[in-house]
């Protein structure tokens, strides 16, 4: 069996496996495709010590990082069950290709997705003007014009945000009203350089083959379609954990983030989490890699005492 078995291998979980393999351990990463969220990453500005990487990049340097260590790696492997330790003090993470690992301690970096628009054009301007990162990506657009897709918390922040950096933002709510807290809400109205559209459906992304130039939405109460000209547009309608495999096995928000104490463990004794897959504030690739290091060097804590 595995000291510690990392399932998800992002950069939370690629931190997790370096931290683990230096205490000398048997160290296992099960992951569906390595690298994660990084893979679809283009420029990465604020990874820091590196002023400019390009998520491939990035995702080759991790990967050769956690090679130059005894790391068992079993890339294109997706997890579907984590059955927790019973009398020999042993978890088994069981896979779709039926095989069955088992593991003293697990540590859960299996991140999260953003959730899309799913409208034509979204695919073909991702990263040439679609974003779903106004931490990653807001810089990019300053001076420009940028949309916001969603009026909840998440929404809100980022237009407040990019109303910073960019010309001019135009936050677009699907609802009558706008979702995020009162306070945000304020603070948005009171800026000189935001629309704020709401009962708009936001139809489709449109571009010059190159880059995007505009969104077209349709105002549900008229019904009539109208085109926003614009370099941006930000997608804030949720980040979504992928937990759905866990299956309730152990304690999760209303969310499906898995809850993790200060020191990452979760609900089952032996098993922790780090990444965007848990409730940590704010979602980014160093963060990702200091949880998974805490989460390895909390593994390593747990198995010196048990
Ligand atoms: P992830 O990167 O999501 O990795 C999760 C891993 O788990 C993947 O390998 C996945 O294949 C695997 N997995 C999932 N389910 C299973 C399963 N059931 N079984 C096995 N494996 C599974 N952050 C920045 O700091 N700077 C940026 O510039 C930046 N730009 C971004 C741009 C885009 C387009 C996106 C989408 C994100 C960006 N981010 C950026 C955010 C950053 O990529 C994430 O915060 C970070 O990757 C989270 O790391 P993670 O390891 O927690 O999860």
């Amino acid at each position: 069996p595995f000291d510690v078995l990392v399932v998800g291998g992002g950069p939370a979980g690629a931190a997790a496996a370096i931290y683990a393999a230096r205490k000398g351990i048997r160290t296992g990463v099960v992951t569906e495709r390595f690298g994660g969220q990084v893979l679809d990453t283009m420029g990465i500005e604020n990874f820091i010590s590196v002023p400019h990487t390009e998520g491939p990049r990035l995702v080759a340097q991790l990967e050769q990082h956690v090679k130059d260590y005894a790391v068992d790696v079993m890339n294109l492997q997706k997890a579907v069950a984590l059955k927790p330790a019973n009398g020999d003090g042993l978890a088994t993470v069981e896979l779709e290709s039926g095989a069955a690992l088992r593991a003293k301690t697990v540590i859960l970096s299996t991140g999260a997705r953003w959730r899309q628009m799913g409208v034509p054009g979204e695919d073909e301007y991702r990263n040439k003007g679609v974003a779903y990162c106004p931490h990653c990506d807001g810089p990019l657009y300053k001076g420009k014009r940028t949309a916001v897709i969603g009026g909840g918390n998440s929404g809100v922040e980022a237009a407040i945000d990019l109303a910073g950096i960019v010309a001019h933002v135009t936050l677009i709510e699907f609802d009558s009203q706008l979702r995020a807290d009162a306070v945000l809400q304020t603070k948005l109205r009171s800026l000189p350089n935001v629309t704020i559209i709401t009962s708009a459906l936001t139809t489709e992304v449109i571009g010059d083959g190159e880059k995007v130039t505009g969104l077209v939405y349709r105002d549900r109460t008229t019904d009539e379609v109208r085109t926003v000209e614009l370099e941006g547009i930000f997608v804030q309608i949720g980040l979504v954990p992928n937990t759905e495999w866990l299956n309730g096995a152990l304690a999760m928000t209303n969310r499906g983030e898995i809850e993790i104490d200060s020191h990452l463990a979760t609900s089952l004794p032996g098993v922790f989490a780090a990444g965007d897959v848990t409730t940590v504030p704010f979602k980014q690739i160093v963060i990702a890699m200091g949880e998974g290091s805490k989460a390895a060097l909390s593994a390593f804590d747990y198995l010196i005492r048990h």
